[in-house]
């Protein structure tokens, strides 16, 4: 199956920060839970994406997040430079690899303002978690692409084995 992943869950040092999210070199990832990603990576046709990066913001960047989740997004910077457009971009980015490759499901990194599918910061810079998407993943599953984050292996797995 075709799978879009995060490209800085492969490794690739593409955050805002300059650093990967590797889940194969994680610390944070159990052995069972690496061994797992490496399955599907061999067993998978991956197709590495950043969508900021896509999107022309340079690594690194400052970090930035969602104010507004619905029209009109707003996504700001701390220093409040307003982004959106770029994230929108990346989002829209994203959704054509998609839809040219005919990709249906896709694994992208948690709590990104792009990338997260369950949870975003919630646009204070304060470190606080909120229930919500990123625009790239928003995106993504508005046109029936699955998104699945990287404590959802299990999910990935099984969503692989029965489409
Ligand atoms: S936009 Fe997505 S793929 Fe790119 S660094 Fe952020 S979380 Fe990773």
């Amino acid at each position: 199956m075709k799978i879009l992943v995060s490209s800085c869950l492969l490794g690739e040092d593409v955050r805002y920060d300059g650093n990967n999210s590797s889940i194969a070199m994680g610390s944070s990832f159990t052995f069972s839970q690496k061994e797992l990603f490496m399955d599907i990576l061999c067993d998978n046709e991956i197709y590495s994406f950043c969508p900021e990066v896509s999107a022309g913001l340079g690594i690194p960047r400052l970090p930035a997040e969602i104010l507004s989740a619905t029209k009109p997004f707003k996504v700001e910077r701390e220093n409040e430079e307003d982004v959106t457009i770029s994230f929108l971009i990346a989002a829209k980015n994203t959704l054509d690899i998609c839809k040219n490759d005919n990709i249906k499901v896709a694994l992208l990194k948690s709590k990104s303002p792009s990338c997260g599918n369950i949870e975003i910061y919630d646009g204070t810079f304060s470190n606080t978690l909120i229930k919500g998407q990123g625009l790239t993943a928003k995106l993504l599953e508005e046109n029936d692409v699955r998104v699945f984050n990287e404590m959802q292996l299990d999910e990935l797995k099984a969503f692989i084995e029965t489409n």
